[in-house]
Protein backbone atom coordinates (compact mmCIF):
# COMPACT_ATOMS: atom_id res chain seq x y z
CA UNK A 1 0.00 0.00 0.00
CA UNK A 2 2.74 2.50 0.87
CA UNK A 3 5.02 2.03 -2.74
CA UNK A 4 1.27 2.48 -3.92
CA UNK A 5 0.79 5.73 -2.40
CA UNK A 6 4.50 6.66 -3.89
CA UNK A 7 3.36 6.04 -7.13
CA UNK A 8 0.59 8.38 -6.52
CA UNK A 9 2.92 11.31 -5.11
CA UNK A 10 4.20 11.88 -8.74
CA UNK A 11 2.43 14.47 -10.13
CA UNK A 12 -0.97 13.81 -11.33
CA UNK A 13 -0.52 12.45 -15.10
CA UNK A 14 3.10 11.49 -14.93
CA UNK A 15 2.45 7.90 -14.16
CA UNK A 16 -0.39 5.57 -16.16
CA UNK A 17 -1.43 2.30 -14.88
CA UNK A 18 1.15 0.11 -15.83
CA UNK A 19 3.73 2.52 -14.61
CA UNK A 20 1.79 2.82 -11.11
CA UNK A 21 1.25 -0.93 -10.91
CA UNK A 22 5.37 -1.24 -11.49
CA UNK A 23 5.86 0.88 -9.02
CA UNK A 24 3.42 -0.69 -6.36
CA UNK A 25 4.42 -4.31 -7.07
CA UNK A 26 8.33 -3.51 -6.61
CA UNK A 27 7.38 -2.70 -3.19
CA UNK A 28 6.09 -6.09 -2.59
CA UNK A 29 8.53 -8.24 -4.75
CA UNK A 30 11.29 -8.62 -2.01
CA UNK A 31 8.97 -10.78 -0.42
CA UNK A 32 8.79 -13.05 -3.68
CA UNK A 33 11.93 -14.67 -1.87
CA UNK A 34 9.18 -16.02 0.77
CA UNK A 35 7.92 -17.85 -1.51
CA UNK A 36 9.72 -21.43 -0.24
CA UNK A 37 7.38 -21.32 3.01
CA UNK A 38 5.06 -24.16 1.70
CA UNK A 39 8.08 -26.11 0.45
CA UNK A 40 9.54 -25.84 3.95
CA UNK A 41 6.63 -26.51 6.25
CA UNK A 42 5.21 -29.55 4.06
CA UNK A 43 8.94 -31.27 3.49
CA UNK A 44 9.18 -30.52 7.77
CA UNK A 45 12.15 -29.00 7.41
CA UNK A 46 14.17 -31.44 4.94
CA UNK A 47 13.93 -28.64 1.92
CA UNK A 48 14.54 -25.24 4.48
CA UNK A 49 13.91 -22.91 1.27
CA UNK A 50 12.51 -20.62 3.60
CA UNK A 51 15.44 -20.69 6.14
CA UNK A 52 17.58 -20.37 3.67
CA UNK A 53 16.49 -17.63 0.89
CA UNK A 54 13.62 -15.72 2.87
CA UNK A 55 15.41 -11.90 3.56
CA UNK A 56 18.49 -12.95 1.43
CA UNK A 57 17.44 -13.30 -2.58
CA UNK A 58 15.45 -10.28 -2.76
CA UNK A 59 16.58 -8.04 0.11
CA UNK A 60 19.57 -6.52 -1.08
CA UNK A 61 20.56 -3.75 -3.18
CA UNK A 62 21.56 -5.61 -6.07
CA UNK A 63 18.18 -6.82 -6.01
CA UNK A 64 16.53 -3.65 -5.94
CA UNK A 65 19.03 -2.51 -9.20
CA UNK A 66 17.56 -5.71 -10.88
CA UNK A 67 13.50 -4.79 -9.91
CA UNK A 68 14.37 -1.26 -11.14
CA UNK A 69 15.91 -2.20 -14.67
CA UNK A 70 12.85 -4.74 -14.94
CA UNK A 71 10.56 -1.96 -14.18
CA UNK A 72 12.42 0.46 -16.66
CA UNK A 73 12.03 -2.33 -19.41
CA UNK A 74 8.71 -3.05 -18.80
CA UNK A 75 7.61 0.76 -18.22
CA UNK A 76 8.62 1.62 -22.25
CA UNK A 77 12.28 2.64 -20.84
CA UNK A 78 10.81 5.19 -18.41
CA UNK A 79 14.08 5.88 -16.18
CA UNK A 80 11.63 8.04 -13.41
CA UNK A 81 9.64 4.31 -13.15
CA UNK A 82 12.67 2.66 -12.40
CA UNK A 83 13.68 5.38 -9.89
CA UNK A 84 10.76 4.66 -7.91
CA UNK A 85 11.07 1.11 -8.48
CA UNK A 86 14.34 1.38 -6.79
CA UNK A 87 12.73 3.55 -4.13
CA UNK A 88 9.52 1.08 -3.31
CA UNK A 89 12.56 -1.21 -2.99
CA UNK A 90 14.14 -0.05 -0.41
CA UNK A 91 11.06 1.64 1.60
CA UNK A 92 10.52 -2.24 1.42
CA UNK A 93 13.53 -2.78 3.44
CA UNK A 94 13.01 0.26 5.67
CA UNK A 95 9.63 -0.99 6.86
CA UNK A 96 11.35 -4.63 7.27
CA UNK A 97 13.79 -2.68 9.72
CA UNK A 98 11.58 -1.11 11.42
CA UNK A 99 9.08 -3.71 12.53
CA UNK A 100 9.33 -6.92 11.21
CA UNK A 101 10.35 -8.87 14.39
CA UNK A 102 8.92 -12.04 14.58
CA UNK A 103 7.59 -13.76 17.58
CA UNK A 104 10.41 -15.53 18.03
CA UNK A 105 12.17 -12.68 18.86
CA UNK A 106 14.27 -12.67 15.29
CA UNK A 107 15.28 -9.58 13.88
CA UNK A 108 15.18 -10.40 9.89
CA UNK A 109 18.32 -8.17 9.45
CA UNK A 110 18.95 -7.14 5.52
CA UNK A 111 21.97 -8.53 4.06
CA UNK A 112 22.36 -5.52 1.75
CA UNK A 113 25.54 -5.94 0.20
CA UNK A 114 24.70 -9.78 -0.77
CA UNK A 115 25.74 -11.51 -2.50
CA UNK A 116 29.28 -9.69 -2.20
CA UNK A 117 29.92 -9.46 1.72
CA UNK A 118 27.94 -10.62 4.38
CA UNK A 119 27.44 -7.23 6.17
CA UNK A 120 23.74 -6.40 7.78
CA UNK A 121 21.41 -4.32 8.12
CA UNK A 122 19.51 -4.41 11.50
CA UNK A 123 18.13 -1.92 14.17
CA UNK A 124 18.15 -3.34 17.82
CA UNK A 125 14.42 -1.08 18.11
CA UNK A 126 12.87 -3.15 15.83
CA UNK A 127 9.04 -3.67 16.72
CA UNK A 128 7.17 -7.23 16.14
CA UNK A 129 5.33 -7.49 12.74
CA UNK A 130 1.84 -7.28 14.69
CA UNK A 131 2.80 -4.01 16.77
CA UNK A 132 0.69 -1.05 16.55
CA UNK A 133 3.08 0.78 14.84
CA UNK A 134 2.11 -1.48 12.00
CA UNK A 135 -1.84 -1.28 12.65
CA UNK A 136 -1.45 2.27 12.37
CA UNK A 137 0.41 2.83 9.04
CA UNK A 138 -2.00 -0.12 7.53
CA UNK A 139 -5.31 1.46 8.87
CA UNK A 140 -3.51 5.45 7.68
CA UNK A 141 -2.41 3.86 4.27
CA UNK A 142 -6.29 2.92 3.36
CA UNK A 143 -7.49 5.99 4.70
CA UNK A 144 -5.45 7.60 2.17
CA UNK A 145 -6.08 5.31 -0.65
CA UNK A 146 -9.79 5.31 -0.29
CA UNK A 147 -9.50 9.07 0.19
CA UNK A 148 -6.84 8.87 -3.61
CA UNK A 149 -9.65 6.72 -4.95
CA UNK A 150 -12.85 8.70 -4.24
CA UNK A 151 -10.26 11.76 -5.41
CA UNK A 152 -8.66 10.13 -8.85
CA UNK A 153 -10.86 7.00 -9.67
CA UNK A 154 -7.91 4.82 -8.76
CA UNK A 155 -6.95 2.22 -6.36
CA UNK A 156 -4.49 -0.76 -6.17
CA UNK A 157 -7.15 -3.10 -7.29
CA UNK A 158 -6.84 -1.62 -10.87
CA UNK A 159 -3.77 -3.45 -10.90
CA UNK A 160 -5.98 -7.07 -11.21
CA UNK A 161 -8.98 -5.47 -12.48
CA UNK A 162 -10.06 -2.12 -13.42
CA UNK A 163 -13.88 -3.23 -14.02
CA UNK A 164 -13.99 -3.93 -10.08
CA UNK A 165 -12.02 -0.73 -9.33
CA UNK A 166 -13.68 1.59 -11.08
CA UNK A 167 -16.74 -0.12 -8.79
CA UNK A 168 -15.46 0.43 -5.74
CA UNK A 169 -14.11 3.72 -6.82
CA UNK A 170 -17.79 5.30 -7.15
CA UNK A 171 -18.24 3.39 -3.82
CA UNK A 172 -15.93 5.79 -1.94
CA UNK A 173 -17.06 8.65 -3.99
CA UNK A 174 -20.54 8.05 -1.94
CA UNK A 175 -18.23 7.54 1.48
CA UNK A 176 -16.49 10.76 0.81
CA UNK A 177 -19.36 12.70 0.05
CA UNK A 178 -17.92 13.74 -3.10
CA UNK A 179 -20.62 13.42 -5.57
ZN1 LIG B 1 10.51 -8.14 3.32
Amino acid sequence: MLSWLLAEAAPQQRFDRRARAAIALAGIAPDLDGLGAPVEILSKGALPWFTDYHHRILHNGLAAVAVAVLAWAWCRRDWRVGLMAFVAMHLHFLCDLLGSRGPDGHDWPIPYLAPFSGWELRWSGQWALNAWPNIAVTLAALVAISWLGARRGRTPVEILHPGLDGRICSRLKAWWRLR
